[in-house]
């Protein structure tokens, strides 16, 4: 039997100006998944990923978070989500602990639950010894590590990861991928990225976005020697 569907998105559609972003695109992601949206610079990835976590409004179509639309009750619908942007917002002058508990407060988690809730995500994030360290004097690899804590911080069934891997090195890449793996034992995942192996690596389905459509989706064992990097560069049709 399938499993739950967690997210159900209809027709999103994103116009600036004449520009067309995203164009009528649908998606569905069930409980367990953790789904790829690959595509190049400007497919309209991180356009999609701001729909459907409420943080930009559809010119057209609609987002239902475990059924609740998030148009007509976004905070009932944003509390089942954690989400990492493109560009979080960066606190350097809090430790890490501090930034956590400020972020379990903005997401809701009671009072005394904070404590509880920033261990359990910086176990999760493999931050157990920095919690007393000033986010501004991590490395780049540990900042995004917190980026992810704080998006479970108040245990969502769905994360969202905007291209989380982006200027990191080859070693931080390795561990972040790993850790984004493992958060699937207990979220459902959606990540983008604009790279084909690493999609491979984390994913369980792909998405491909080009030109702001949904042009492949597929199980990742279906992309295996598929020809499927050339659909995400536009070389040939799906
Ligand atoms: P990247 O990998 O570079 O982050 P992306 O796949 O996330 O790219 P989007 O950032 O969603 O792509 O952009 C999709 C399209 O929408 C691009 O043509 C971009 O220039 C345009 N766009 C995005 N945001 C805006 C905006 N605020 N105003 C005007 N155009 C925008």
């Amino acid at each position: 039997m399938d499993s739950e569907v967690l997210i159900e998105a209809r027709g999103l559609t994103r116009r600036y100006g004449p520009t067309v972003a995203v164009e009528t695109l649908d998606l569905t992601l069930r409980k367990g998944e953790i789904l790829g949206l690959l595509g190049p610079n400007g497919a309209g990835k991180s356009t999609t990923m701001k729909m459907l976590t409420g943080n930009l409004a559809p010119s057209d179509g609609e987002t239902r978070i475990k059924g609740v639309s998030l148009r007509e009750e976004p905070k009932a619908a944003k509390r089942h989500l954690g989400y990492l942007p493109e560009q979080p917002p960066v606190y350097p002058e809090l430790t890490v602990d501090e930034y956590l508990r400020y972020c379990a407060g903005l997401h809701g988690v009671a009072k005394a639950d904070r404590d509880a809730a920033v261990d359990s995500a910086k176990r999760d994030c493999g931050l157990g010894d920095v919690g007393h360290r000033l986010v501004g004097n991590l490395s780049k690899g540990y900042q995004q590590r917190v980026g992810i804590a704080q998006a479970i911080i108040h245990r969502p069934p769905v994360v969202i990861l905007d291209e989380p891997t982006v200027g990191l090195d080859p070693i931080q890449i390795r561990e972040i991928r790993k850790l984004i793996k493992d958060l699937g034992a207990n979220h459902s995942v959606i990540l983008s990225s604009h790279i084909l192996p690493e999609i491979q690596a984390v994913c369980s389905r792909v998405m491909i976005i080009a030109r702001g459509r949904v042009v492949y989706n597929e199980s990742i064992d279906a992309t295996r020697g598929s020809g499927v990097g050339a659909i995400t560069l536009g070389l040939r049709r799906p």
